[in-house]
């Protein structure tokens, strides 16, 4: 290999690497996750709301039990009232009676609200078991990604390690001035800033040589790096 050849295996590594660093920037896992964190953020918006409506459900339901317990209680010590001896009018006694078949009436439709607010909530408590399996689905999905998404990196980072000590190693079998300017020719050129002659390619540049300067190069000794003179590109003439 000759000093320049060595910068045909320094590109072929830049654009190698390239390409690693591209793959480690576009991860698909990166894209899937965010779009799961996305799906779960609306999730949760969801669950909260159902959470808050059976809360207030269950606030009314409570209200209910409560009336009705103290109703029932009122009837009882009414009762005992009635029983225990100390009332003597009929006309009191009836009175009572009513009462008490009143607040029993009132007591049985306050537990029958209270049991319809039960079966509003049912279809709530449903939707937060649902809500509740599908953020253990996310949950697992998130990890398995997260495992796929850190094998990759280290993969890709392994690749992108190796191959920077190979373009090291290449490199350093080019003089320093050369890969220098090779890395400029780079900014302005791209992956193909240096191109190997190839007569039966047009010389090997993306526009072919003119016949004359084709057959200039084809007389030029191997190891021969020279602009083209169409395009600037760094022509290197391997054998
Ligand atoms: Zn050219």
């Amino acid at each position: 290999m000759s000093d320049m050849s060595g910068l045909l295996e320094v590109q072929r590594l830049d654009n190698v690497l390239d390409q690693l660093r591209y793959k480690h920037e576009h991860l698909p896992e990166r894209a899937e996750l965010e779009s799961l964190a996305a799906d779960r953020t609306k999730l949760n918006a969801a669950a909260k709301r159902t959470e808050e409506q059976r809360a207030e459900l269950q606030r009314r339901e409570r209200e209910f039990e409560n009336e009705a317990n103290d109703l029932e209680e009122k009837a009882s010590r009414l009762e005992a009232k009635l029983y225990d001896g100390s009332v003597t009018s009929p006309k009191e006694a009836t009175a009572l009676g009513e009462e008490i078949k009143h607040l029993k009436e009132r007591q049985g439709m306050l537990e029958e609200q209270g049991i319809e607010l039960l079966v509003e909530m049912d279809p709530l408590n449903e939707q937060m078991v649902r809500a509740e399996a599908a953020r253990g689905e996310m949950e697992a999905k998130q990890g398995a990604l997260e495992a796929a998404l850190a094998a990759d990196e280290a993969d890709l980072e392994g690749g992108i390690e190796s191959a920077v000590s190979e373009r090291a190693a290449a490199a350093a079998t080019v003089p320093a001035d050369s890969v220098e300017l090779y890395e400029k020719m780079r900014i302005t050129y791209g992956p193909d800033a240096v191109v190997e002659f190839d007569a039966g390619k047009g010389g090997g540049c993306p526009v072919a040589m003119s016949a004359v300067e084709l057959d200039r190069w084809k007389h030029l000794p191997s190891g021969t790096a020279e602009p083209c003179v169409d395009c600037g590109r760094m022509v290197i003439k391997l054998d």
